[in-house]
């Protein structure tokens, strides 16, 4: 039968068979999931940004050179990129009433010109006791986004997306199957951060538990909403860059508290290592074997199950920061005990201390024909991984009543 293809031989040499080992093996083409090709008859990916009207160049758009020279080739002095930034990064206001620190003639057409407004929101939905919200933004251009806001104790953080859609193909991820629709520009990055900023200063954000003195501010970014983060690389770069800057210039954020996922695209990982900026490294595996990789992250036809872990180990030994590997647990298709083994000797292969694994039960996406792991087969995944000495937790899963998921995010308009 097909739905063993491939798999039998694959298990760890003399790990013991239990009954878990003896459940099916789904694999998405057994389940009608068909591989979109390219020309040459590749799984395809999309790394090239599809033409599109490019977003008005903003501030956040801007190094401090240029934000300079903005306000310089207006006729102003170089102080007033300072007021400006204050506003926009200390503030996060973009109003000219506020701005009563620059003068009033022309400071409209000023701001018009050089913080137009990005991001449109078009829907706020809230869950979890008002500890969630996820965003939906509508671009210049009328491409949608989404961002999500979550309350956790003594933290607040936000998933931000990098791409409007995604050209990774990843069958079980909604935005992954919308295909790409454009690379957001770095402003339009920053500005989901500015703007959650903002919500969280008017108290718009639920859920705050007695004695907890979290500042009402966003500490922590992952680049976990819409798109392939390293894909637009020199736009994420940009944009990490001003959200580590100190305020008034950026928003204040520690790198480390800043995480970078990624479906593993190896030369963009090992160019990441050699930034100065040590943001966590994230890499979603998924599976440790290539047969079943192959079909669940197509960019593994690219680069190898091994590859990815090769560039993951150098990430660590370059920035001294412990990477996580993601495992979205999927029922019968990457959940048996073999693979747990098998991942936890690949990532022992490689050393120890220096990676910790988070899997994820699946969230369900729309039309979706596979589901999360039964809770027992995900705890002896767990178990399994921390017996060998991986530390592994299963990551708490927040916004699915909402779509506001891990891998649900499609930003539909409806
Ligand atoms: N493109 C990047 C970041 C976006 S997705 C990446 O792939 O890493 C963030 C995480 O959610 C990734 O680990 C992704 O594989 C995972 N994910 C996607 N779809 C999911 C789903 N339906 N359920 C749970 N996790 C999912």
């Amino acid at each position: 039968m097909a739905i063993e293809r491939g798999i039998r031989n694959n298990g760890t040499a003399g790990a013991p068979r239990t009954v878990a080992d003896a459940r099916p093996q789904v694999l998405p083409a057994t389940e009608g999931w068909q591989q979109k090709l390219d020309e040459e008859g590749r799984p395809l990916l999309q790394f090239a940004s599809p033409k599109r009207g490019k977003p008005p160049v903003h501030w956040a758009d801007l190094d401090l050179e240029g934000r300079v020279a903005a306000v310089r080739e207006r006729g102003l002095p170089a102080f007033r990129a300072k007021q400006l930034s204050t506003h926009y990064f200390t503030h996060y206001t973009a109003d000219p009433a506020a701005m009563t620190d620059l003068p009033a003639a022309g400071r409209d057409e000023l701001v018009a010109e050089l913080l137009p407004p990005l991001l449109t929101e078009v829907r706020r939905l809230t869950t979890d006791n008002g500890d969630t919200i996820k965003f939906l933004w509508k671009l210049h251009d009328g491409a949608l986004v989404e961002s999500v806001l979550m309350r956790y104790p003594g933290r607040i953080t936000l998933c931000v997306s990098s791409q409007a859609g995604c050209g990774m193909n990843c069958p079980f991820c909604a935005t992954g199957q919308a295909g790409l629709t454009r690379n957001m520009s770095a402003a339009e990055i920053v500005d989901q951060v500015v703007a959650a900023n903002r919500v969280l200063a008017e108290g718009g954000l639920g859920g705050r538990k007695k004695g907890d003195e979290t500042p009402d501010r966003v500490g922590n970014i992952v680049f976990m909403g819409m798109g392939e983060p390293l894909a637009n690389y020199a736009r994420l770069m940009s944009a990490v860059r001003t959200m580590v800057a100190p305020q008034p210039d950026g928003l204040g954020m520690s790198a480390r508290n800043i995480t970078v996922s990624t479906v593993g695209l190896v030369p963009a990982i090992r160019k990441l290592a050699d930034e100065k900026v040590p943001v966590t490294f994230a890499l979603s595996l998924h599976a440790p074997d290539d047969t079943l990789r192959n079909e669940l992250i197509p960019v593994n036809s690219r680069w190898k199950v091994d590859e990815a872990l090769d560039a993951a180990r150098e990430y660590f030994d370059k920035t001294g920061r412990r990477v996580s590997i993601e495992y979205a647990l999927i029922k019968d298709m990457n959940d048996h005990a073999w693979r747990a083994d098998l991942l936890a000797q690949k990532l022992l292969e490689r050393g120890r201390g220096w990676v910790h694994v988070n899997p994820i039960p699946l969230n369900p996406t729309p039309g979706s024909i596979w589901t999360a792991s039964d809770r027992d087969v995900q705890n002896e995944f767990v178990r399994r991984l921390n017996d060998a000495g991986i530390p592994t937790t299963l990551r708490d899963t927040r916004g699915k009543e909402i779509d506001g998921a891990c891998g649900q995010l499609a930003a539909a308009d409806a």
